[in-house]
């Protein structure tokens, strides 16, 4: 034990506390998600000498877990694709889905360098990505781009490479535990337990990093830290499943609160509502709920056999409305829906989680439906799908979409787990973390799902991994940029 760390934290957040440096870099990030191996890679070559720093055994947090889709508005895929779309499209959206809570000028910053961030990963990563543009709820437009095999491996893979090449240095199984600040408040180095298990928290030694340019914060959001998203929205106990790593928690967050960082947004967190109750995490299911039923298809009540919502929605309103009904909803698509996807659903039909019907019936009676009044949500949904136009909902109605009247049918149970947490602590455009007056802090900066601001109330699918790059890239410029 160290008692530096275990009873006197609050001095050893002292400059002048510190016994000795044992190593100094120019930039220490911490967090090796999207966020973080970005703001270092730019760091690097911003000119910084840079280390990176990662609880876990392996690098990735929730990011190589994800779906690797990105979103960039205005691109020349777009536009062969004949989909118009722009930086103000995008902006308009996420300040949409975000319900006026975004902070304008970050969002503005996401949606402008959407494009740039993603030709960077492409182009200068090598990251490869599907031959395909999606639309998820909330956006006007097709502007979602899927790193190959559907997943933020891809992307992780092609980032760790990138840091390997400039020969940064990335270690693994070592833990934030203190920022440290000089006698000006300035953020001058960290605290860090060295060889961390998360199975023995106190195994490890103690170490102290001193950044002569800036500390990045990129430790990601906490949705499976039950006790403090608890507290910031009660309703979310350990009953309610998450899609995040069991490590996505709060003590970084808590610590840059510690030294009067901003909160901003904590008790908005956000709900998958493409997510099973058939199976833990995120699991098969959100493939077929999120690509298909939500593009192509319905969602129906348990108790009414009638829609509940535009399913493609923001996910806060999809969200909402399910657990309105108060019951799993049933997703329905058809074969055809399927087949215009492109999207392969074994995975989810191997499990049990995406179910197979020859007709409708068999469909309503697996579920407990009532048949008739599900032929006639089916039927009367297929007739808006036909005029391009919902007059129930107002969802917007797919170019490829065509009725559902194609065996077999697919469907699958939603219930919504925690996904996303919107807060974290204040940056400015600079990727700065403001402080309780309102102040930069000085030698502190943040990217990623540990900043809060830039989704307001509701992030929009696809748009966590834009702002990831794009201000995981501002973040490493601007500090390799302070002035020792
Ligand atoms: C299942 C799933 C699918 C998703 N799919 C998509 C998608 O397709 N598109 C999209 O835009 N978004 C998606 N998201 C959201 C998106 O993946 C995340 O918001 C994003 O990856 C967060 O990246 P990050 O770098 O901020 O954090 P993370 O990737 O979580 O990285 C943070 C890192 O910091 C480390 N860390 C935390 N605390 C400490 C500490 N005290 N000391 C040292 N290290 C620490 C963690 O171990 C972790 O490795 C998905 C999320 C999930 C869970």
């Amino acid at each position: 034990m160290n008692t530096l760390f275990e009873s006197e934290t609050r001095t050893a957040t002292l400059e002048e506390h510190v016994p000795y440096w044992h190593e100094t870099y120019d930039v220490v990030v911490i967090g090796a998600g999207f966020a973080g191996l970005t703001a270092a890679i730019e760091a690097h070559n911003a000119g910084a000498s840079v280390v990176v720093i990662e609880k876990m055994k392996a690098p990735g947090g929730n990011s190589i877990i994800s779906d690797g889709g990105i979103a960039a508005a205005g691109t020349s895929m777009q536009e062969k694709a004949g989909i118009a779309d722009s930086a103000e499209l995008m902006y308009s959206d996420m300040l949409k889905a975000g319900m006026g809570l975004n902070h304008p000028a970050l969002v503005r910053e996401v949606a402008t360098h959407s494009t740039e961030a993603f030709l960077w990963s492409r182009d200068y990563l090598g990251v490869p990505y599907m031959d395909r543009i999606d639309q998820f709820g909330g956006h006007t437009v097709p502007r979602c781009y899927t790193a190959e095999n559907v997943s933020g491996s891809t992307i992780i893979r092609c980032q760790v490479a990138k840091l390997r090449e400039l020969d940064v240095e990335m270690r693994t199984q070592t833990m934030l535990k203190g920022l440290i600040r000089d006698a000006s408040g300035t953020v001058c180095g960290v605290a860090v337990r060295d060889g961390y298990n998360h199975k023995s928290p106190h195994s490890g030694t103690d170490r102290f990093i001193k950044a002569t340019r800036g500390v990045i914060l990129a430790t990601g959001g906490f949705g499976a830290d039950v006790s403090f998203r608890t507290a910031q929205d009660p309703r979310l106990s350990e009953e309610i499943d998450t899609t995040n790593t069991p490590f996505a928690t709060a003590e970084a967050l808590i610590e840059a609160l510690r030294i009067q960082a901003m909160p901003v947004h904590l008790s908005h967190i956000q709900l998958g509502p493409w997510a099973s109750p058939d199976e833990k995490g995120f699991g098969d299911g959100p493939r077929f709920a999120d690509y298909i039923v939500f593009q192509y298809g319905l969602i129906v009540s348990p108790t009414t056999s009638a829609r509940i919502v535009n399913e493609l929605a923001d996910r806060k309103t999809v969200a909402d409305a399910i657990l309105e009904v108060g019951r799993p909803c049933i997703g329905i698509a058809d074969s055809k829906a399927v087949e215009q996807s492109g999207w392969s659903i074994d995975r989810g039909i191997e499990k049990g989680v995406v179910k197979v019907f020859s007709s409708l019936s068999e469909l309503g009676s697996h579920y407990g439906l009532d048949n008739a009044a599900l032929a006639s949500t089916v039927e009367r949904f297929n007739g808006f799908v036909e005029a391009k136009a919902d007059a129930e909902f107002g969802k917007p109605i797919i170019s490829e979409a065509g009725p559902l009247t194609n065996p077999p049918f697919f469907a699958m149970r939603l219930w919504p787990k925690v996904h996303h947490t919107m807060g974290g602590v204040q940056i400015n455009a600079s990727a700065q973390v403001i402080d309780l007056k309102g102040y930069p802090t000085g030698g502190l900066y943040a990217a990623g799902e540990a900043t809060g601001g830039v989704h307001g109330a509701c992030r929009l699918g696809s748009c966590a991994i834009t702002d990831c790059l794009v201000f995981g890239r501002i973040a490493g410029r601007s500090a390799a940029t302070e002035k020792p």
